[in-house]
């Protein structure tokens, strides 16, 4: 039976790292998959070319236009915020997302949700994966807006912390790894591995994924240092496919447990 999913995401190329291979395959089995950004990611870093062409916010929606063309998403939806940039770099917008009122934004989404009839609503984790504080907000704006909404299946698209950690470890010191990716730096981010219970084997999407993320091209030449969709895309392609063809998710009110679901429309009637 073909379900839909909502996607929903803080900035427009965090749907390439996190789910896309779940979208993919979401798509490809015949469900409705609709991807929703609350920001159009105008505080991304962008190389000084890509801001001389005109505003960033609308290169990058372009971007995830692109991107969910490769993905099979039969619908995508920007809900409009400001992006509010890292922590330690805030953009300082009026309207920043992490600044809003999150019970309007959750009535918002809500209400698209319901219009879907949405059987699945994809968020991040507690921790906002890595900390951004958009990311925080996809969390808690998601949560609450499937309560209103009655969505049956919700689910943290995150990362399995033990592996990310060992990943790091491993090329964390290569050359061509920007600093940023030490391995303390990730130390409590994304999910511990106890807490997951799904593991979506998307080894037969990691084309798709990858295109995915070249769409975002916008975001991966910055000026300064190389960001991770660039690193990524610089993985010979079967390495690409071990390390990216798996995405994980924790399901709000199902208990952790061995082995990990590989579907993320088990248990729906
Ligand atoms: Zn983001």
């Amino acid at each position: 039976m073909p379900y839909t999913m909502v996607s929903f995401h803080a900035h427009p190329d965090d749907e390439a790292l996190l789910t896309a291979g779940t979208l993919a395959r979401a798509a490809a089995e015949g469900h409705r998959v609709v991807l929703v950004v609350a920001t159009a990611g105008g505080a991304g870093l962008a190389s000084s070319e890509v801001l001389a062409e005109g505003p960033l916010a609308r290169r990058r929606l372009a971007e995830l236009h692109r991107s969910a063309e490769a993905l099979g998403c039969a619908r995508v939806e920007c809900l409009g915020y400001g992006d509010s940039g890292m922590a330690d770099a805030p953009s300082g917008a009026a309207d920043a997302f992490a600044g809003t009122d999150p019970e309007e934004a959750a009535r918002r989404l809500a209400e698209l949700l319901r219009q879907e009839q949405a059987d699945v609503l994809t968020i991040y984790d507690p921790a906002g994966g890595y900390g951004h504080p958009d990311h925080v907000r996809v969390h808690q704006v998601g949560t609450r807006a499937a309560e209103l909404a009655g969505t049956a299946v919700v689910l943290e698209a995150t990362v399995d912390r033990r592996l990310l950690q060992r990943v790091l470890r491993a090329v964390h010191w290569l050359p061509g790894v920007p600093a940023d990716f030490h391995p303390a730096r990730f130390a409590g981010a994304f999910a511990a591995p106890e807490r997951l219970t799904h593991r979506v084997d998307v080894r037969a999407y990691a084309g798709a994924k990858r295109a995915a993320m070249a769409a975002h091209a916008s975001q991966a030449g910055a000026d300064t240092g190389r960001r991770t969709l660039a690193v990524l895309l610089k993985l010979p392609r079967p390495l690409f496919r071990v390390l990216m063809g798996r995405e994980w998710f924790v399901q709000h009110g199902r208990a952790p447990g061995r082995p990990l679901i590989d579907d993320v429309f088990a248990g729906l009637p």
